[in-house]
């Protein structure tokens, strides 16, 4: 479970981000709806322990986030909105390195998980390509993938369907809704349908408040 309370951010310049942000977000996969400027990244960004609220608390499990943003990271995958650099070595390889600055054991514990993220994020059959070369939804699984290797227990994913087609769409919130019921899976988004098929919670986030909270089923209908 990761709990908020009273979570507010005002930037320097004095926009008001986050305004009292209360919620309680249980395992599973956990839909954050709002339009642009809601202030969806700020507080992904801030769940994540990258940037200090102005004011509020954040527990997840025995964890306080914001005094312990190290304990955190351990078990935390997160997607940002526009995440990074693309490099021109492949998808296999990536993620090897990755696994090893993740203290993944040795060569034959990272193939066997390597090969394991690469059939789950179906990209199996472009380990050997270059991430540079990779679609927005290849580059999405591939953002998973990666997200994954340290076996979290909390993955932020912002605005991850943004620019994909239709079937890639799919695929990738097919991806999100099989990482299981023991993991929090934060899916932030502006597109209702994003998350009421495939998330048995959400909150509706605008102008850094909470506006509402449930299930889709009890608030489509009054969106
Ligand atoms: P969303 O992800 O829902 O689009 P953001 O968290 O990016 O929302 O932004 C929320 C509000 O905070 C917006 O009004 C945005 O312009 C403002 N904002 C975001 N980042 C900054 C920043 N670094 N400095 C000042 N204002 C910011
Ligand atoms: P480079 O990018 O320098 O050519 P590789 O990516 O070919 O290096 O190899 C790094 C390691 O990753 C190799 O030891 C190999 O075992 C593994 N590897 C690389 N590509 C694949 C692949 N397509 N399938 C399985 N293993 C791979």
């Amino acid at each position: 479970m990761l709990e908020l309370a009273g979570v507010s951010h005002v930037y320097p310049n004095g926009t008001r981000a986050l305004d009292n942000v209360t919620l309680s977000i249980p395992r599973g996969m956990f839909g954050l709806l709002g339009p642009n400027g809601a202030g969806k990244s700020t507080l992904m960004r801030t769940i994540a322990g990258l940037q200090a609220p102005t004011s509020g608390s954040i527990r997840f499990g025995d964890i306080d986030v914001l005094a312990e943003p190290d304990m955190l990271r351990r078990t935390l995958g997160y997607l940002p909105q526009d995440f990074g650099v693309y490099p021109r070595i492949s998808a296999y390889r990536m993620l090897d390195h990755m696994a090893v600055l993740k203290g993944v054991g040795n060569a034959g514990e990272r193939r066997e998980l390597v090969e394991h993220l690469l059939n789950q994020t179906n990209l199996w059959a472009v380990r050997g390509k270059a991430i540079a070369g990779f679609s927005g939804g290849m580059r999405q699984r591939f953002g998973i993938a990666q997200a994954l290797i340290g076996n979290p227990e909390l993955i932020i994913v912002d605005e991850p369907t943004a620019g994909l087609d239709p079937e890639e769409r799919n695929r990738f919130l097919n991806l999100l809704a099989g990482i299981g019921e023991n993991v929090v899976v934060i899916l932030s988004t502006h597109i209702v349908d994003d998350v009421a098929d495939l998330c048995p919670r959400m909150a509706v986030l605008a102008a850094g408040r909470v506006q509402l909270e449930g299930s889709p089923r009890e608030l489509i209908g009054s969106i």
